[in-house]
């Protein structure tokens, strides 16, 4: 997917995959946010919390990753 748009949008949307039921879930992040995130989330497809780590890179690409069941 490409976007010649040069201004970011506040909100982009990345994926990352469920470290308990392996589905791809499609998250919202709010770029204003910061560079670096980490929030807790519930999946929506198995309903188990995780730790999810948001990254946004220089050139605007988002990247997310489950980092397991939160305690
Ligand atoms: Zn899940």
């Amino acid at each position: 997917m490409k976007r010649r748009r040069k201004r970011r949008d506040v909100t982009a949307e990345t994926s990352y995959l469920c470290d308990i039921c392996g589905e791809e879930i499609v998250i919202p992040v709010d770029r204003s946010a910061g560079d670096s995130q980490e929030f807790v989330e519930d999946c929506p497809v198995c309903c188990h919390p995780q730790t999810i780590h948001v990254e946004i890179e220089e050139d605007g690409e988002v990247r997310a990753w489950s980092d397991g069941e939160a305690n």
